[in-house]
């Protein structure tokens, strides 16, 4: 086993086995892996050099290589919101990260720093609220590095739901409860992420290995960005830097581990949840570019992780009652500097304020109040009473933004929502699109980038946008009554929940977007 494991594996050694028992029908515990920022294409990409969990799951579970998150913003609050609901953003209204789970009125517990985190603005239902529906029993456990991470798999539920702001400590808001737990403190003073202090991330195989060059100096924005890669040696400035590191993903599966233990999830006779997701890959992909080789050592590494964790849990718990899921909130897009030379139109970063500028100058000089209209990043926003009275109309406005932004360098479309809603069929942007926001919205219009641009606020490299390779995901079903398969057909993320539901023989308690996948 390999060194860096050391921690994940001597967890497992205390774990005590479960006694085995008659194997009822129905599954005691249902796991959902959601892997942050995981392209679809990495499974079968770094195939062959899996050894761990990715192997164990593709060799017995069943495959869907064309998945989507099939909304217009990728981003990973709504692709979250929409994994264990069945449902789109426009109705989770979790429509974007900035809607998010930010919320001032549920405070961290023991964590100065932060804003609180709650599921307040999260709409509906979700896969456990129908599993407690028919068993009052049951219990939810989710563990992520990040705040909506942990929170939006499980809904509005008051559970166990923990993550890991970075001072070193997991912890939850008062929303959930509180205090923390005692098996929660107990795993606080253990110390882990500092431990990590003055840690080396070196590949994991040899350099024959990886296809990707280490030394571009566009990854990283020119800082640290080829291997080793060395955490401080300072253990509280370790342990807040671990969370951008490979290393925070052994971290969540030590602690949902210890979780699982304390809290005798999983023993059945219902149905527990396990959520956990793991934050290490967006994190990477971001700093470095997901096709930076570190991203392919860090699929690599996730690997080993969830082996680890698999083989833990299936000696914690009998695993022919176990379901796994595993899929991602989004994909990524590539460092736009790093596209192909012959790339056309070239990916480059986009930002609509020369628009909005042009818009507001407009405005106010026919007397309405400038802010009347807005940007918020790829969707237009109006305030249509302040044109009341006025010479001038939204419609006029509207229609020399969308001019203005179309002749911007990098804008693919801009399109009115309303049209979008309506014709949505041969047009995956749109379709995506229409799925982001409720027909009521007051979105006017939304701006789609050239394929591989990105918005100009954000990181080296990043996701968000309606095309394939930020909304393709993989889906994988593994465990009891679900059989080995690699299917091509096109799936959704929303197909989850109900696909849950229908193995488990609970009933969703709304209208989903989702249709159960066949799994035999
Ligand atoms: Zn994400």
């Amino acid at each position: 086993m390999p060194k860096y494991l050391s921690v994940i594996a001597a967890l497992a050694l205390t774990a005590t086995a479960s006694s085995s028992q008659t194997a009822p029908q129905k599954p005691s515990l249902v796991v959902m892996i959601t892997i942050d920022g995981f392209r679809g294409d990495y499974l079968s990409r770094f195939g062959n050099q899996f050894t761990g969990g990715f192997s164990r799951l593709l060799a017995g579970g069943a495959w869907f290589t064309n998945a989507h998150q099939d909304h217009g913003i990728t981003e990973t609050a709504p692709g979250h919101a929409s994994l264990l609901s069945g449902r789109f953003p426009r109705s989770t209204g979790i429509a974007a990260n900035r809607v998010g789970v930010f919320d001032t009125n549920s405070p961290l517990l023991g964590f100065s720093g932060g804003a609180g985190a709650s599921p307040a603005r999260f709409q509906g239902t979700e896969l456990f609220d129908w599993i407690k529906g028919a068993d009052s029993k049951a219990r939810a456990l989710s563990v992520s590095a990040k705040d909506r991470g942990a929170i939006l798999p499980i809904g509005r539920a008051k559970e166990g739901v923990y993550w890991y702001p970075g001072d070193g400590e997991f912890t939850t808001s008062r929303y959930y409860a509180a205090d923390l737990p005692a098996w929660v403190k107990k795993f606080n003073e253990r110390l882990l992420p500092q431990k990590y202090a003055g840690k080396t991330w070196a590949p994991l195989l040899p350099d024959s290995a990886y296809k990707e060059p280490d030394d571009v100096s566009v990854e990283g924005s020119g800082k640290d960005f080829v291997f080793p890669h060395v955490l401080p040696t300072d253990p509280d400035q370790a342990a807040s830097i671990v969370r951008a590191t490979p290393f925070m993903d052994e971290l969540i599966v030590a602690m949902a581990l210890d979780g699982v233990s304390a809290l005798n999830l999983g023993r059945g006779p219902g149905t527990d949840l396990l959520a956990i997701s793991l934050s290490a890959t967006d994190a990477v992909s971001h700093r470095l570019g997901p096709g930076s080789k570190e991203a392919h050592d860090q699929v690599l590494r996730d690997d080993r992780t969830i082996g680890v964790f698999l083989d833990s849990l299936f000696k914690l718990r009998d695993s022919s009652r176990i379901v796994v899921v595993l899929s991602a909130d989004h994909g990524f897009t590539p460092i736009p500097e790093l596209a192909s030379a012959d790339a056309n139109p070239k990916p480059t970063r986009v930002s609509l304020f020369p628009a909005l500028a042009a818009a507001r100058a407009r405005l106010a000089q026919a007397g309405v109040d400038s802010l009347a209209i807005d940007v918020d990043q790829q969707i237009v926003l109006m305030d249509r009473a302040a044109f009341k009275g006025k010479k001038i109309t939204p419609e006029s406005i509207l229609d020399s933004f969308e001019k203005d932004a179309r002749a911007i360098n990098g804008i693919a479309r801009i399109d009115r929502f309303a049209n979008l809603a309506r014709d949505t069929a041969k047009d995956p942007v749109a379709r995506r699109w229409s799925h982001q926001f409720p027909a009521n919205t007051n979105v006017e219009m939304v701006a789609t980038l050239t394929p591989g641009s990105l918005w100009g606020t954000l990181l080296v490299a990043s996701h968000g946008s309606p095309y394939d390779y930020d909304s393709n995901v993989p889906i994988i079903f593994y465990g009891p009554g679900i059989a080995r398969a690699r299917r091509t057909e096109f799936v959704r993320t929303v197909d989850i929940a109900p696909t849950l539901a229908q193995l488990l023989g609970v009933k969703p308690l709304e209208k989903l977007d989702g249709i159960p996948l066949r799994l035999k």
